[in-house]
């Protein structure tokens, strides 16, 4: 799968890097409680140019922005 320009970069934003102008939010957040005092936070989103998809992920276990592959 060929990811756009956008959606290359966008793999190694940090978790406060805004998500590229076509990345559109798949639904609604999922937020997990009980992981640290605040919990976590992940979003879905989805490329509007080459259809990659992202789950941004506030958890510091996690990579920020994960891109899915094909
Ligand atoms: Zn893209």
């Amino acid at each position: 799968m060929n990811i756009c320009e956008l959606c290359a970069e966008q793999a190694k934003k940090s978790r406060n890097g805004k998500p590229h102008e076509y990345l559109t939010k798949l639904d609604e957040p999922r937020i997990f409680k009980g992981k640290g005092p605040r919990g976590f936070e992940e979003q879905d989103y989805q490329c509007l140019t080459c259809n990659a998809k992202f789950t941004w992920s506030t958890d510091k276990n996690d990579l920020s922005w994960t891109l899915w592959q094909g």
